[in-house]
């Protein structure tokens, strides 16, 4: 069927720094897994000025952004890259509006914070960004494609 969604699709996840750093990766994680999306990098690192400027390319001549360097490089974030159908339009459901005080209850930023500027978690906003951030942050050889050992217990 030409409009099957595509199930090798990619998003990148980042928990950010207030995330780690409040012991929420494990519950992020866990919503991810939950949902059924499979695991196919993962990575705790220091971002440098230089990687977020790149990856936040669009937001560098906002007022905010001097402060959102602040925040992203204020201690590790684990990057994740995660596959599946329509995964870059569901995660950013999951992961709700960019200003937890208008997201969704049951949302990660709903449920887990109430500033834009500690907003706990990144995700992609669409197919080219998600591609474009994985070759940001992961080295190809980095992301492993992996399928169950018994399919008939887990699919
Ligand atoms: P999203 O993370 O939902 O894709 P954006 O790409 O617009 O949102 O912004 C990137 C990040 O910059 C946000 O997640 C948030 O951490 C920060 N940010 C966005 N807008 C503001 C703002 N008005 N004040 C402070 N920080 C902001
Ligand atoms: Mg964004």
């Amino acid at each position: 069927k030409s409009d099957a969604p595509c199930v090798k699709e990619r998003t990148l996840i980042a928990v950010k720094p207030d995330g780690v750093q409040r012991r929420l990766v494990g519950q992020i994680i866990h919503r991810f897994e939950r949902r059924g999306f499979k695991l196919v990098g993962l990575k705790l690192l220091q971002v440098s000025k230089d990687l977020l400027s790149q990856h936040y390319c669009q937001l560098t001549k906002k007022p905010f952004y001097p402060d959102l360097v602040d925040y992203m490089t204020s201690g590790p974030v684990v990057a994740m890259v995660w596959e599946g159908p329509n995964i870059v339009q569901t995660s950013r459901m999951m992961v709700g509006h960019t200003n937890p005080s208008e997201a969704q209850t049951g949302t990660i930023r709903a449920d887990f914070c109430f500033h834009v500027s500690r907003n706990v978690v990144h995700a992609s906003d669409s197919t080219e960004g998600a591609q474009r951030e994985i070759r940001l942050w992961f080295d190809g050889q980095d992301l492993l494609s992996w399928d169950c050992i018994d399919k008939s217990v887990t699919s």
